[in-house]
């Protein structure tokens, strides 16, 4: 989907789009798919494009739900997630020279940039996506991960092993008020 700048007014233009109704985001939604990511649910965004020339922002959230393998104990689940951002979008004239994009860190948005009279909405959305994951995925705050001994599920059941050493620093810790 790409927006055409003159046709934007000067100020919010809301926008919501989801990957059942849109063939752009669904097809962006297979491509993502296409590099080993599982969608649970469509994946829907809202924003306002901000047009204050010569400068451009989008403010929102993309929301999807992923299938994710847990950190501790490895078994899938389904992770939803909402993630808000925020994108400042340079117009980069073909008159002036390029800058390597940079953090902004008064506002902490991140900087992208365009040129020409259009932007693009899916390759904002793609960054934004990964951007949202988090480094780990753990099923469940309580998840006891699986026995380092003999590989047992220990949310399924316990083992016959010691676990003077669990893994998560959390399970100790539990371990420790009984
Ligand atoms: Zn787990
Ligand atoms: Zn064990």
């Amino acid at each position: 989907m790409k927006l055409i700048i003159s046709q934007l007014n000067e100020g919010e233009n809301p926008f919501s789009f989801n990957s059942i109704s849109e063939p752009w985001l669904t097809k962006l939604v297979q491509s993502i798919t296409e590099k080993g990511y599982q969608f649970v649910t469509p994946l829907s965004t809202e924003f306002k494009l901000i047009k204050s020339e010569p400068d451009y922002f989008i403010k929102g959230k993309i929301n999807f739900g992923i299938e994710q393998s847990c950190a501790r104990c490895a078994e899938s689940f389904a992770l939803n997630i909402k993630h808000p951002f925020g994108v400042s979008l340079a117009h980069i004239a073909s008159s002036r020279p390029q800058k390597a994009p940079e953090k902004d860190e008064e506002t902490d948005l991140d900087i992208n940039f365009f040129e020409g009279n259009e932007i693009d909405l899916a390759p904002i959305l793609e960054e934004q996506f990964f951007l949202s994951l988090p480094y780990q995925s753990i099923c469940s705050e309580s998840c006891k991960g699986i026995c380092q001994s003999c590989g047992q599920n220990l949310n399924e059941k316990l083992c016959g092993c010691s676990h003077k050493d669990l893994a998560s620093p959390f399970s100790v810790l539990q371990h420790m008020h009984i």
